[in-house]
């Protein structure tokens, strides 16, 4: 049983890991602004207007809202070579390029609200206890269903980023190299739940699909 002061642990430890870009401020960078922008022209989509950074010893950067106004990165990525920097924002303004952010939600939304209408109306059928505990179980595996599902669709898209990502990286062998040094930090293996839930493939994943579509690249890894 897990004493207090450890269960305070844990949740840092979750924020640290999972809520990571909450305690991000804004930074005025004008060297990341500028290479921000260039990428943006080049794949011809809106500029980010506002970077921002959370400090975190782990390397990381998220897109805010279905806009894509606001990147968040971690301080040790920022600490990185100029070029893996630009396979980062690449990957996060492909993300933005293929609308996944608005994609996402409105498959959310349409599939929540297909599940919540068809309880809503089985519910009038309702008549005893047992019904009714028919009825939640179904609504919870549903439920379950669903969010396997858009973790699935997730993981897609962050391969669909990686390729767009790769074609249009100044250095697509620094886009490898910085594959390679996230995978150093994983697992080496995931139980089914996680592979399952996560929203993202193993790096090791995203390496090899990249060589699959580019196999000129393989070289890089030699
Ligand atoms: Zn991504």
């Amino acid at each position: 049983m897990a004493t207090g002061k450890q269960r305070q642990n844990m949740l840092a430890r979750f924020i640290r890991l999972r809520l990571w870009w909450l305690r991000a401020r804004p930074i005025n960078d004008l060297l990341l602004s500028s290479l921000s922008n260039r990428i943006a022209m080049r794949i011809g989509v809106k500029p980010f207007k506002n970077i921002k950074e959370s400090d975190a010893p782990f390397y990381n950067a998220l897109v805010f809202g279905i806009t894509c106004r606001t990147v968040v990165v971690t301080s040790a990525l920022r600490n990185l070579p100029a070029d893996y920097i630009e396979a980062v924002l690449l990957h996060e303004y492909a993300h933005c390029k293929f609308r996944h952010s608005i994609k996402m939600t409105l498959i959310a939304v349409a599939l929540l609200s297909i599940i919540v209408g068809t309880t809503i109306y089985i519910l009038q059928f309702v008549e005893t206890l047992t019904d009714m505990i028919l009825l939640i179980s179904m609504f919870v595996a549903v439920y379950i269903i669903i969010q396997i599902t858009l973790r699935y669709i997730a993981r897609r898209y962050e391969l669909e980023a990686d390729l767009f990502a790769v074609s249009n990286a100044s250095n697509p062998c620094s886009y490898l190299r910085l594959l390679i040094l996230l995978s150093q930090g994983e697992k080496n293996s995931r139980d089914v739940v996680s592979t399952l839930l996560s929203a993202h493939p193993p790096a090791i994943t995203r390496i090899e699909t990249i060589k699959t579509s580019f196999p000129h690249l393989a070289k890089c890894l030699e």
